[in-house]
């Protein structure tokens, strides 16, 4: 028989940024008895939060948690149900809410490590913890807590010896509940998840637990697509999906590559191998590889799981994923050196799109940074940036610092990096125009270079630029461009 869950009136969630923020506002929408309050440590986030200008673009977010401006003078374009519902609170006050929550949801980052064992590979938990210390100091016994955050598999565990060392006697039951959004897409995503991961100890605590925690989301996802199961497989499922969504796109560009040298196009390899129903055509799409900060981190958590665990071949398997995809950067980086006669020589570059991917302002490991850095090194440049929804603020902080590396250039010319507020004026007078990311934008305009390297014009670039312009697209057609230069 099903388990007795606990009854939630109050969540929190630590963390406001990409899943906790929207996490939080579509728990709040359908759960109007649930107080929701969402608390971080960055001042700034929180106050971005309780502003209209929210601190994350995703579609859809502005209407579900946009608040009056100031009482009865709210944005008169705003429907009256799109003013934030009255159930999520953003806040800086963690202590409070973790005292009174039933329920805390952990949504704070977890990035790769960069120093000590295992930096470049296993995941740095210093926040993880931190937050999870807080929790285990101050929350009320019986409270129970969610992994939201992407964790090594074992976390749960290592939480509950926290908190049983911190709080002899208290009992506090920790759940795997790890979050498959996209960002571009996280609200329809966590409108109709394709599933909710439950994971829990199976004992009779864990078992209502994590029945609690699936009455919070049974009030918008069907039953049938919440799974219940023990808590290193949920943390283990998070990373396994990552991994394997990584591993397909590094698969079709490393085709690319082999296109690039053939008379093939992958494309076309794309359409008739994505045809086997086993296959499928999703996520073959030859480009630029992937970004953000999820795929890279995740695989090279699993390959430190892996080598920790005495499987050098399974990390080493895994760890080709991610070289592959540093590969296909640095390829499409020199066709376009190469294209340009070898010689960058303080030409115009502008890039469209710098974000990972299209409609989101998401920065973080970015493939255009990568792009640029390449470039650097080739010469003195002049890099121009369009993106739709990056806050300028952002792009200047990851092109902060970007310098040639030492002894690759060996000109004096100065480089010159700029972020522009209008397509156009991006591409005037640009020696080749790059397209990063395919915002539909820059879709629409998309034209492949032809094969002896005349110039296209297209809708995003100005036709200021037309007597000199090449454009290169690899997320429509990488291998073609490459194929036709070598051609
Ligand atoms: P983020 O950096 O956008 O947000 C994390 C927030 O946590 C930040 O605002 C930070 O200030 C706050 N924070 C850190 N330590 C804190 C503490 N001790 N107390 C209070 N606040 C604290 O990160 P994100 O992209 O939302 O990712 C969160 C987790 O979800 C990561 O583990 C990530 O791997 C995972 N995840 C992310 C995505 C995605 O698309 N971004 C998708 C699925 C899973």
């Amino acid at each position: 028989s099903d388990p007795v869950a606990p009854t939630i009136k109050n969540i929190c969630v630590i963390g406001a940024g990409y899943v906790g923020g929207p996490t939080a506002a579509i728990i709040a929408l359908h759960n109007p008895s649930i107080r929701v309050e969402v608390v971080d440590k960055d001042p700034r986030r929180i106050r971005q939060w309780n502003s209209p200008h929210l601190p994350i673009h995703e579609p859809g977010l502005n209407d579900l948690v946009r608040v009056a401006r100031d009482g009865a003078s709210h944005d008169p374009a705003a429907k009256p149900e799109a003013i934030r519902a009255p159930n999520l609170i953003f806040t800086l006050d963690a202590h409070s809410s973790i005292a009174k929550a039933d329920l805390i949801f952990l949504a704070v980052n977890t990035p790769t490590k960069t120093l000590g064992r295992g930096a470049g590979r296993a995941t740095n938990m210093a926040s993880f913890d931190a937050a999870a210390n807080e929790v285990a100091r101050l929350a009320r016994p019986g409270t129970i807590v969610v992994e939201k955050s992407t964790v090594p598999c074992g976390t749960a565990k290592r939480i509950r010896h926290m908190v049983e060392t911190l709080r002899p006697g208290i009992s506090i039951e920790v759940l795997s509940n790890p979050e498959f959004l996209a960002e571009g897409s996280a609200v329809e995503n966590l409108l109709r998840p394709d599933r909710v991961i439950i994971g829990s100890a199976r004992t009779t605590a864990g078992r209502q637990a994590a029945a609690a925690l699936a009455s919070v989301y049974a009030t918008w996802v069907p039953k049938s697509r919440i799974l219940h199961v023990n808590a290193w497989s949920s943390e283990l499922a998070k990373l396994v999906s990552n991994a394997m969504l990584a591993q397909r796109i590094s698969s079709i560009n490393s085709i690319s590559a082999i296109c690039d040298r053939t008379g093939a196009d992958v494309d076309e390899i794309a359409r008739a191998v994505g045809r086997d129903p086993r296959i499928g055509p999703h996520f073959l799409k030859a480009g630029l590889g992937y970004g953000g900060s999820c795929f890279r981190k995740d695989i090279a958590s699993l390959t430190y799981l892996a080598e920790s665990l005495g499987l050098p071949e399974v990390a080493d398997y895994w760890n080709q994923v991610n070289v592959m995809n540093e590969l296909q950067r640095r390829r499409f980086a020199r066709k376009v050196v190469q294209r340009l006669g070898d010689s960058l020589d303080g030409k115009k570059i502008a890039l469209l799109g710098f974000a990972f991917k299209k409609n989101t302002g998401d920065t973080r490991e970015s493939v255009a940074v990568d792009v640029i850095q390449t470039l650097l090194d080739e010469g003195p440049v002049e890099i121009a940036i369009f993106d739709p929804c990056c806050r300028e603020e952002d792009i200047l902080r990851e092109i902060d610092g970007l310098v040639p590396t030492p002894g690759s250039s060996p000109s004096s010319l100065p480089t010159v990096m700029r972020v522009y507020a209008d397509p156009y004026q991006a591409c005037e007078q640009a020696s080749a125009v790059l397209v990063i990311t395919e915002s539909d934008q820059f879709r629409n305009s998309s034209h492949r270079i032809n094969g002896n390297g005349a110039q296209r014009r297209t809708a995003a670039a100005p036709t200021t630029a037309k007597s000199k312009l090449s454009i290169f697209n690899p997320i429509n057609r990488l291998s073609h461009t490459m194929t036709s230069r070598a051609a």
